[in-house]
């Protein structure tokens, strides 16, 4: 039996429709952008592997980094135990950080930096004996698979069928020029009427709902009215960070930084799962007390896995490096040339860049959908042409690897030319 058939008999995979799903393909080997399957084919990884990765697969440093660690110390209980890769991390990812920023929470993915982000607002609020139960979030937001990240999440295909069981939470449209005042004035409003703990979103990316991309300083306006109305701002930067919106930090194009940080997917470069919640003094400081029932009750088996800090570092030593950043900044010059020489085709409804990111709409008979058909059809072209592609309903999008080569990038614009044909 090939791998794959075995795959289909006793493997059940993530967002997958598993009666049409067609057989998995193989992967034998990573390199740089490039994945190499059984059959001898190899894809460009377009999408940096659900947005993982920074510096292209098997990166030799990070590989070696890894390697070395793991003859030193694989993994240890972090509960009065510690050890040298999550304190050097720590101290590093806050002097990238905003300056607000001077606790670091390890957990273990996206969705748990997530859920310990609400855990932490909400006993924030608790600790002080201030009734403050209700979350703010954008429609259409995404923040991970656990239920508070579903609460938080929009209401959609994604979690339909657990819509009893998540939580209330007031959803808002994101920020425009036209809406930005009856949007502070609704916030505004709902703050004396109700008790609003915190407000989450995606900072100026909402990845998962099809790379929607808003102003920044929108974004300022709100964190600004949350600031006043004693809201704390949550800020998911799973995707977002590591250079993505071409800072390195999506609050680096903020004025007004938020007072909790969620990082994942690039924080390891991609290699292995890592989830970091950094939160301001005041934050951490409402859990301090002579009270032992105010301790933060939250913790994950492989909290601050050294192995998975040692790649963060690894990755931390690329992303500190001049190269790097020329790398994220050709992307995006790359992406704003390709956006002005197709966005007036006929096919596309919309064709968006924010740094290293760059997302087309495509016109079809059904709406803008996850569950769109065009996803399917989109998918085969590519990777035919040798390019993973992973659309959203009728979006799909470049989200490269750092160490993509104009010549690559070129390929990949051409081919989409000849997918509009
Ligand atoms: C992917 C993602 C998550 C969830 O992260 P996982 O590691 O998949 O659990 C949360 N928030 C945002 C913004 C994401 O893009």
């Amino acid at each position: 039996m090939s791998v794959s058939e075995k795959d289909k008999l006793f493997v059940w995979h993530p967002f997958t429709h598993q009666l049409t799903a067609k057989p998995a393909i193989t992967i034998v080997k990573g390199e740089g952008v490039y994945f190499f399957e059984d059959k001898g084919n190899k894809y460009i990884d377009a999408i940096s592997s659900w947005w993982v990765n920074l510096h292209g697969h098997c990166n030799p440093y990070i590989s070696k980094k890894v390697s070395e660690q793991l003859l030193n110390l694989e993994h240890s209980i972090f509960s009065d135990f510690t050890h040298v890769p999550a304190v050097t991390l720590a101290e590093r990812l806050l002097g990238h950080l905003p300056n607000n920023q001077s606790k670091i929470f390890y957990s273990d993915n996206g969705s748990t930096a997530v859920e310990v982000a609400l855990k932490m607002t909400l006993q924030y609020w608790h600790n002080q004996k201030i009734n403050k139960p209700l979350f703010i979030a954008f429609e259409n937001a995404y923040h991970g698979d656990t239920f508070g990240g579903m609460s938080v999440g929009a209401r959609n295909v994604f979690n339909n069928a657990f819509e009893n069981s998540l939580f209330n939470v007031a959803h808002i449209p994101l920020p425009t020029k036209e809406n930005i005042i009856e949007l502070k004035n609704t916030i505004q409003l709902w703050s004396e009427q109700h008790e609003i703990a915190g407000f989450i979103f995606e900072p100026i990316v909402q990845g998962a709902s099809g790379m929607l991309m808003y102003e920044a300083e929108l974004l300022d306006e709100i964190i600004a009215i949350c600031n006043q109305n004693n809201i704390i701002t949550i800020a998911d930067e799973v995707m977002t960070g590591f250079g993505r919106t071409g800072k390195f930090f999506a609050n680096d194009h903020l004025k007004n930084k938020a007072d909790i940080i969620c990082l994942s997917k690039g924080l390891t470069g991609g290699y292995m799962p890592l989830g970091v919640t950094s939160c301001a003094q005041f934050i951490y400081d409402a859990f301090l007390s002579e009270d032992k029932t105010k301790t933060f009750f939250h913790g994950h088996s492989y909290t601050a896995n050294p192995t998975a800090c040692s790649a963060a570092l690894a990755s931390l030593d690329l992303l500190e490096k001049e190269e790097t950043w020329q790398q994220i900044k050709m992307i995006e010059e790359q992406h704003l040339q390709f956006k002005k020489k197709i966005e007036t085709n006929s096919k596309l409804k919309d064709v968006r860049v924010q740094g290293t990111i760059i997302a087309f709409e495509l016109q079809t008979e059904e709406q803008t959908h996850y569950l769109n058909n065009a996803s399917q059809t989109i998918s085969d072209f590519f990777l035919q042409k040798g390019i993973l592609l992973r659309p959203l309903g009728n979006i799909f999008y470049i989200l490269p690897p750092y160490v993509i080569t104009k010549e690559e990038l070129s390929y990949i614009y051409a081919s989409i030319e000849e997918f509009l044909k």
